[in-house]
């Protein structure tokens, strides 16, 4: 690598390259890779117990914004964050996220690099970016190796991240043949939301099999009410544990809509625990799935929530490693960051005031519901804002100055500039969103989101200091943290095709 003479270097130089020997670190390796590489070499024991939690969309932005939120809680007089416990884990890192299509990806070709070790085009799951090869997740492997397999998620279960833990496809958009590709897989414990597609209508499929009746057919016991998913245990056999309630793309309800007495994404992962519990193990992948969706419609406080519970479902795995730490390992990273958030806004310089989001009481779908209730109920002559006040004001705290709270609540007063925002996104809501034409600058204003809502997750959201810079995803890297054996080798910087590498290093699969 290094071809001068030794005798023409001062010491100093020679104990330089000698630690970046010993290091691992190859520089002309790394380069002509095209990105970051580790020694991702291996001697250490196997884990019984492996999981893999995928924040979707989440990076440093959705960690460090809801450990400040949670922060703020305390009201001291200078910042002060409150950690999310996986972020004190033993070990870091830090993985890039680009795919062969552009510096930032989505959520099937990150998706695919965690679970293959390859790179691939944007939508693709588990195929190489000609689409022609079919490449093996981590879990068919393990699965072979006698580990049994779980895909827990709170979005639907043939959503891109879940669907590269055990289908190949062309497009991340075949939802029917993904999820006929999970009820055809010799998996073992499937929780979380239900399917996009069950049977085949987007797909313009006719007489084509329910993937539940499939599912049924072949061995799966399915569990979509609290109480049979309560009563499920490791002699249940091979189960689909599916919420009771979803939302109208079968995804789980954001943490913060759910009510008292439903079940959490924790809850799925404490349950996926007891029914995969057996000697030989298992490997679980946990997909929180809409911190994403939160950050692609710029809803700060509806990410923050999800990002805590999502921190609730590591800790039941925690508690895995807190009784067998010599054989769990619990890897958590994102596949990409969402939104372009930041801590900082124009508006509010150097400032922050996170405790102003605790005045937001539900999430923007929870919201789009009242606006689109309201204008399909009201004739276009008699729409106006004031009518939404009072639900404006439940839902985010904001007011006008005309409130009779607005002397005590001088802080969520709308300023002028902003109640002529408000009125103008009204105006655009109560359009029917089918015929709606945005003009140029209206498309970075509201993206494809409701207008009226977006606008005031915006307004809120730069109040308390937050800002989000596009609708779509952003080419940050993503963090890595781990606990447990095989734990140091996710230390340092490397690319998230070496996340998957790592884990066949560890879990000893050789190809
Ligand atoms: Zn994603």
């Amino acid at each position: 690598m290094f071809k001068m003479k030794k005798k023409v270097f001062p010491i100093i130089s020679l104990l330089l390259i000698l630690t970046v020997v010993l290091s691992g670190f190859h520089p002309t390796d790394a380069f002509a890779q095209g990105f970051k590489k580790t020694d991702n070499t291996y001697n250490g024991k196997t884990p019984k117990y492996v999981f893999l939690f995928i924040g979707d969309g989440m990076s440093f932005p959705q960690i460090t914004s809801a450990e400040m939120y949670l922060g703020a809680q305390k009201k001291t007089a200078s910042p002060e964050i409150k950690a999310l416990d996986f972020t004190n884990f033993p070990v870091n890192g830090v993985a890039s996220t680009y795919d062969m299509d552009s510096f930032i990806p989505d959520s099937a070709s990150t998706g695919t690099s965690l679970a293959t070790g390859i790179k691939t085009g944007n939508g693709i799951i588990n195929m190489d970016a000609a689409k022609k090869v079919k490449v093996d997740p981590i879990t068919r492997k393990l699965k072979e190796m006698g580990y049994k397999i779980g895909v827990v998620s709170s979005v639907s279960l043939d959503h891109a991240t879940p669907a590269v833990f055990y289908a190949n496809q062309e497009s991340r958009n075949n939802y029917y043949d993904i999820s006929l590709q999970l009820a055809n897989s010799n998996f073992d414990y499937f929780g979380g939301g239900g399917f996009a597609d069950p049977a085949g209508v987007k797909a313009k499929l006719t007489g084509a099999p329910n993937v539940i009746d499939v599912a049924k057919k072949n061995g799966f016991k399915v569990a979509n009410t609290k109480e049979d998913i309560l009563a499920l245990n490791n002699k249940s056999g091979r189960v689909i544990a599916i919420n009771s309630r979803l939302d109208g793309s079968a995804a789980m309800p954001y943490d913060m809509d759910t009510k008292e007495g439903e079940l959490r994404l924790s809850d799925f992962v404490r349950k996926g625990i007891e029914v995969l519990d057996n000697s030989k193990g298992y490997f679980m992948m946990v997909e929180s799935g809409k911190i994403d969706w939160a950050c692609h419609a710029n809803d700060a406080t509806a990410s923050i929530k999800d990002t805590i519970e999502f921190n609730n479902a590591i800790m039941e795995a925690y508690k895995v490693y807190e009784k067998y730490p010599n054989d769990t390992l619990i890897v958590v990273t994102g596949d990409h960051e969402t939104g372009g958030m930041t801590i900082g806004f124009a508006g509010t310089a150097y400032s922050t005031f996170f405790n102003k989001l605790e005045k937001q009481t539900m999430s923007y779908d929870e919201f789009n519901t009242i606006v689109s209730d309201y204008r399909k109920s009201t004739k276009v002559e008699d729409q106006k804002l004031a009518d939404l006040l009072p639900q404006i004001e439940k839902a985010f705290g904001l007011i006008t100055s005309s409130n009779s709270n607005a002397k005590t609540n001088a802080d969520f007063v709308l300023t002028d500039d902003e109640q002529s925002t408000v009125e103008a996104a009204f105006k655009r809501s109560m359009e029917d969103p089918k015929s709606r034409k945005l003009n140029g600058s209206e498309k970075i204003l509201y993206g494809t989101y409701e207008p009226l809502t977006v606008t005031l997750n915006h307004i809120l959201n730069n109040k308390a200091g937050i800002s989000f810079t596009t609708y779509s995803h952003s080419g940050l890297p993503v963090p890595v943290y781990a606990v447990g054996v095989g734990q140091e080798l996710f230390n340092g910087s490397y690319d998230n095709t070496d996340i998957n590498g790592k884990l066949k290093a560890i879990t000893k699969i050789t190809k």
